[in-house]
């Protein structure tokens, strides 16, 4: 069985001591959740990732940054490597955003090159894929879905696909609190799982994460996570605070158990 992983996105949201503020929070109200059951990750700005990361030294909440660039080091005025990610504390990155291809220009192609030096740096990327609302309309979504999986996992090996995580994130879903329905969703997932199997065979797509994203909250997690091939969400809104967050992983805990 795969494990759950519940991420959250803290985008460009609180400060160094509010952040500080909600992870002390999350640690207090997920004590009686078990590690061995579920991930969870958090993913605070670039500026708080070093205190958060002091407060989470040594438990089981993991952090994670929401971009990275792909060298190690450089004149890259303005970019932050993988290896300094890890080095103030963070085991997961997300790449490839919607809202980093809407309003920076990513593309399948910078996701890919940040996704190889993400796993060079032995992080593990939460890559984000999913249509827009027009490409939906005209029925579209599993052939840019099958686009920007097969570009973003170029040249990546199978024993590197045992460290990634896909998100499906359907960018008409993302802060408008439309959600797709839990059928919608699973249909997308058991797609990208199947072209997984075909690109890299059974156990690369047996053990693959895909975890959804878009307006998830605390009334609708466990309906998504009962889904066969959900296996987690990243929560963007949802995850600024403490209790609606909790209840998200409590959601995904109650879901556990389906078939
Ligand atoms: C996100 O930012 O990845 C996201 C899914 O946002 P929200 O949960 O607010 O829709």
């Amino acid at each position: 069985m795969r494990k759950p992983i519940i991420a959250g996105n803290w985008k460009m949201y609180k400060t160094v001591a509010e952040s500080v503020d909600l992870v002390n929070r999350l640690k207090e109200s997920l004590k009686e959740v078990f590690a061995s059951k579920i991930d969870v990750v958090v993913a605070p700005v670039y500026t708080s990732l070093y205190a958060v990361s002091k407060v989470l030294s040594g438990h089981w909440i993991a952090l994670s940054a929401q971009d990275v660039f792909w060298e190690m080091e450089g004149a890259y005025t303005g970019e932050v490597s993988p290896i300094m990610l890890k080095d103030c504390g963070c085991s997961y990155t997300i790449i490839g955003h919607s809202e980093r291809r809407q309003y920076f220009g990513e593309t399948d192609e910078t996701v890919n090159r940040k996704l190889r030096a993400a796993l060079q740096a032995g992080l593990y990327p939460i890559v984000c894929v999913g249509e827009t609302l027009n490409e939906r309309e005209q029925g579209e979504t599993f052939q840019v879905v099958d686009r920007q999986v097969r570009r973003c996992l170029a040249e990546v090996s199978p024993a590197d696909m045992q460290k990634v995580i896909i998100a499906y994130e359907p960018v008409w879903a993302i802060g408008t609190g439309k959600t797709a329905t839990p059928e919608q969703a699973n249909e997308v997932h058991a797609f990208i799982r199947d072209l997984v199997f075909r690109l890299y065979g059974t156990q690369v797509a047996d053990q693959l994460r895909i975890q959804y994203g878009g307006s998830v909250k605390p009334e609708n997690t466990k309906g998504l996570m009962e889904q066969p091939d959900i296996d987690g969400a990243l929560v963007g809104g949802a995850s600024l605070k403490a209790d609606s967050f909790t209840a998200i992983v409590m959601g995904a805990l109650a879901a556990m158990g389906k078939g």
